[in-house]
């Protein structure tokens, strides 16, 4: 999974400051995968490594989080806005009865789900709701529609087997119309694979009708086959919604993305299990966990962010502007501002547990640590020798107030060498930034 995929990255990158076009490579080959495995259309995950990639780029790295980490925030942030935008309920402006036409291959859900759309219009909506069956084929697809209107409350319009489905369909509508209906749903017959025939029947129907929804019904199990599912319907119907069912199977439904992508019409609901009340108003956020494969990274990024000290922020970011240069004493302010937010570890708390189990409660402590030595470091250090890092990098007493600075510490050379080469780095960074990239980072991270 992802989740997996990333742990493993997110470990790996620790310590790059900012995601350029080399690391976000590597982070985009295990999206991909992650997204392959959750049967997202080939095609659609393209499009989507491409937005991500460019939402991603140049996205600086806040506090404790590392680029892995923020990767997976924007893939999660871009994945919940590709599956939708806020929670969209069945439309009903029309004049009554409303008619939804269901849409989709045998076996999506459409008659379950219309007996559930039924129960969800009449508990939730106070509306007055009748069934047809256009599903002329099989008289057994009739009774069925018969028998789980009666389970949703709702009333059920009879059709003979050797009607069209036009004409059952018309009746219907004289008589939802006669009998003040507000709601009349339309089931259809579905074939095992798309044809023209079918296609041409639900047209007509369609054409008749003037549905307010054109529900398209698809299963979410159907993996990578639900692209090409979508664009025939799409092509053959102005769709106004998308039902995914069978959301409690085992699927990690990426066909979510697919479907969306590929119509353009909003997912409405969630088919959760075959029961009559197992449908759930689609939620594009959780749903994106799901496809993920994940817990709520977002809440991990905006911890971190809120810990960020912003008046401390902004000095540094004016002393760089005018020219001052990035020293020690503001490496040491940085990494008392890590500390600020609680820790490595607490931050670890807030990952996913197979995340978190992967990252390595070890290396946490380790993280840790390291962070303690630098201050320890740090403070042997003379005043002087903080505003003048240049002093320890290319003095001439360099070897010598090293050794003291070891010793003041409690620590081996080699450990003030790797904290003066950690600061070379991040002051290389601050200089790129230039001062103004830390505030819009800081701004695009709080929000
Ligand atoms: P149709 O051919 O499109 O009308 O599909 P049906 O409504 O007859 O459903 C086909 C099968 O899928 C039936 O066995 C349903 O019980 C089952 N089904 C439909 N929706 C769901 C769902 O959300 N979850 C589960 N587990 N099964 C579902
Ligand atoms: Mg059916």
């Amino acid at each position: 999974t992802l989740t997996d995929r990333l742990s493993h990255l997110v470990k790996t990158m620790r310590g790059q400051a900012r995601i350029t076009e080399t690391n976000v490579q590597d982070m985009l080959r295990e999206v991909r995968m992650a997204l392959l495995e959750a049967d997202v259309a080939l095609p659609v995950v393209r499009d989507f490594i491409a937005r991500v990639k460019e939402k991603a780029l140049g996205q600086e790295v806040v506090g404790s989080l590392n680029p892995g980490q923020v990767l997976v925030s924007v893939v999660h942030k871009e994945l919940a806005a590709t599956m939708g935008e806020g929670i969209s309920d069945i439309n009903l402006a029309a004049q009554p009865p409303a008619i939804i036409l269901m849409a989709g291959l045998q076996g999506a859900g459409k008659t379950t789900t219309t007996a559930k759309l039924a129960k969800h219009l009449i508990e939730k909506r106070k509306k007055k709701v009748l069934t047809v069956s256009a599903d002329v084929y099989r008289p057994a697809a009739i009774e069925q529609l018969k028998t789980v209107t009666k389970q949703a409350g709702a009333e059920w319009f009879p059709s003979e087997p050797n009607q069209k489905p036009k004409d059952i369909a018309l009746a219907a509508l004289d008589w939802a119309r006669r009998h003040y209906f507000d709601v009349l749903l339309v089931d259809t017959a579905g074939r095992l694979a798309i044809d023209e025939a079918l296609m041409a029947e639900i047209r007509e129907l369609h054409a008749t009708l003037n549905p307010v929804e054109t529900l398209f019904v698809v299963d979410a199990m159907q993996g990578q086959d639900a692209i090409n599912t979508a664009k025939a319907f799409k092509e053959a119907l102005p769709l106004t919604g998308i039902v995914l069912t069978k959301l409690d199977g085992d699927s990690r439904g990426g066909a979510a993305l697919s479907v969306r992508q590929i119509t353009g019409a909003p997912i409405k609901f969630a088919g959760v299990s075959e029961k009559i009340d197992g449908l759930e108003v689609f939620d594009a956020e959780r749903h994106a966990g799901r496809v993920l494969g994940m817990g709520d990274i977002v809440a991990l990024v905006e911890e971190v962010t809120k810990g960020v000290d912003m008046a401390a922020a902004t000095k540094m970011a004016e002393k760089l502007k005018s020219g001052g240069g990035f020293d020690l004493n503001d490496f040491l302010s940085q990494i008392s501002q890590m500390k600020k937010m609680g820790g490595l570890s607490s931050l670890m708390d807030k990952l996913p547990a197979q995340m978190a189990a992967k990252a390595g409660q070890g290396d946490m402590d380790k993280a840790e640590k390291d962070m303690r030595r630098m201050e320890g470091i740090l403070s042997a250090m003379t005043a002087k020798e903080r505003r003048q890092p240049a002093l320890l990098l290319e003095g001439k007493s360099k070897a010598s107030r090293k050794r003291r600075i070891a010793a003041g510490a409690g620590v081996q050379i080699q450990d003030v060498n790797r904290m003066l080469t950690q600061f070379e780095q991040m002051r290389d960074m601050m200089k790129k930034m230039q001062g103004g990239g830390l505030m819009k980072m800081m701004k695009k991270m709080g929000g």
